[in-house]
């Protein structure tokens, strides 16, 4: 047994310790493709855990990745350097409600769906709503600052967050609250994706449930003219709660799997949804409904019961599951544009495809100008995998050349830290490790994730 399975099993118990290569497997990858085996996973049931798990990696110079739910798409999860990955299986409790307050505590391991499962009996929810919100880990989230369908009016993570705790470089236990005098520092941490620290419980504000909700789908020729009625519709200064557009490829796939009653004649649905005063529901719907239709909608209509309401949802949040029924593997790709580009930017992803011979399926947050390109292949094909790599940065330097960036919500991580770059000049990257190396100065969280592979400690340093 190596010194460091020794160490950790010592102080945690042999039973959150793995280092068998087959139970090491279940730590290597997540929902990106890599796959790198780390050195020992540990399952930790407290803080106090935690900050040994710190010490002991500290002490033989292993690397340490936090884990959520493993879902994440741009490889943050993924033990690259190996070393110690930290899942936070155990760690899923809620600590606290606070009603009065609209507050609540919450370990790391908590899955985002089942705060508003439990807040719902008072009226409340968690408002950012990723579509993985069935399966991903507040913690998760937290790191990633996700967004998701609600994010349009409510906000994405970063608004929701209002202290943390974490786990420093040294082994520490530091809290930071939103209304500490001096720096935001849990703003800072939010959107880390695990490299300043290893947060181990979050305080989260609550929303008060809507009086009424409404879900209406209006149907398109195309992918362009509906994107066009999601900044009429804003710029008519009407902001519904949610603004999401799916293409014929994929409500054809969502309805295969779903039968939510998506029309498959269009050539692009449009979701929206309302929520407010329940008097005030026909006069919203109403206005948005007028704005559609002269945008050239060739149909509209409000879903009539909860049931049919869930079931729109679920289809809509599912769609990258359902996907699995066109082609073996997909790359999905994450960025942003103003809105208004969403029509020129939705041409240019059709004609990049088509130059690639690939199928493309385009399901996204319209309303956040947040694209996401579905990039269908079979991974046992080196031809589709060259050309899902090529049309997959050619989107990304669309995005950046019409004034848009490279990611919307899944995080930088692995996948995108070359592409880092593109975006930054060498100067920001400094001042970005500047910041980071203020908080772990060896570089032993979450090491080769969101700066490029070029910009190491060294050279960070040098260009400051
Ligand atoms: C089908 C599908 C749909 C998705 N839809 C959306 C969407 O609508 N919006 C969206 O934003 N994302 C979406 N995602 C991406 C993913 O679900 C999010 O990025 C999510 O926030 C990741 O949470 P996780 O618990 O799975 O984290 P993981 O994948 O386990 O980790 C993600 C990052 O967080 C870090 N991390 C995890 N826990 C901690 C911790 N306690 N302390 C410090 N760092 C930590 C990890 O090191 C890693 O860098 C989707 C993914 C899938 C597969």
């Amino acid at each position: 047994m190596s010194v460091l399975a020794e160490r950790l099993i010592n102080a945690l118990g042999a039973d959150a310790v793995h280092t068998e290569p087959e139970d090491l497997a279940v730590y290597s990858f997540d929902a990106y493709s890599e796959d790198r085996l780390p050195s020992a996973a540990v399952v930790p049931k407290d803080v106090r855990e935690v900050t040994q798990v710190v010490r002991i990696a500290a002490e033989c110079g292993e690397p340490i990745v936090a884990r959520g739910a493993g879902t994440g798409l741009c490889g943050g999860a993924v033990p690259t350097h190996g070393g110690i990955v930290v899942s936070f299986a155990r760690m899923n409790r809620i600590l606290e409600i606070d009603t009065r307050n609209r507050r609540a505590k919450v370990e790391p391991g908590l899955i985002n769906l089942d705060l508003s499962r439990a807040t719902a009996r008072d009226g409340l929810f968690y408002a950012p709503d990723p579509a993985s919100q069935k399966v991903s880990s507040l913690g998760g989230n937290i790191a990633t600052n996700a967004g998701g369908p609600h994010c349009l009016s409510y906000g994405t993570t970063t608004n929701h967050v209002v202290g943390l705790e974490y786990v420093d470089s040294r082994g520490e236990v530091v809290t930071v609250h939103q209304d500490d005098p001096g720096y935001d520092l849990a703003g800072v941490l939010v959107g880390s994706e695990g490299t300043l620290g290893i947060v181990t419980s979050i305080d989260v504000r609550l929303t008060r449930l809507p009086e009424a909700v409404r879900v209406c789908v209006a149907t398109f020729g195309d992918v362009e003219s509906a994107s066009e009625a999601v900044s009429q519709v804003i710029g008519a200064g009407i902001v519904p709660i949610a603004l999401e557009i799916m293409d014929k490829v994929i409500t054809g796939a969502v309805e295969a799997a779903f039968k939510a009653g998506y029309p498959q004649d269009a050539g692009a649905v449009l979701l929206v949804e309302i929520a407010g005063l329940a008097d005030d529901m026909d006069a919203s719907e109403a206005a948005i409904a007028k704005v559609v239709r002269a945008c050239g909608a060739l149909s509209w209509r409000a879903a009539r019961s909860q049931a049919e309401r869930d079931l729109l949802w679920a289809a809509r949040k599912g769609a990258a599951g359902a996907i699995g029924r066109l082609a073996p593997n997909y790359y999905i790709q994450d960025c942003v544009v103003p809105r208004t580009k969403l029509p020129v930017v939705m041409r240019k992803v059709e004609e990049i495809v088509r130059d690639h011979q690939l199928q493309v399926g385009n399901v996204f947050h319209a309303g956040d100008g947040n694209l996401h390109p579905l990039l269908l292949f079979d991974r046992s094909r080196p031809r589709d995998i060259q050309a899902v790599i090529e049309a997959g940065s050619q989107i990304l330097q669309t995005c950046i050349d019409h004034g848009g960036t490279i990611s919307g919500e899944h995080g930088i991580g692995y996948e995108k830290r070359e592409s880092l770059g593109l975006l930054f000049s060498a100067d920001d990257l400094a001042t970005m490790g500047r910041v980071r190396d203020v908080f772990d100065p060896a570089r032993r969280f979450n090491p080769d994730k969101i700066f490029p592979s070029s910009a190491s400690c060294n050279e960070v340093r040098a260009a400051s």
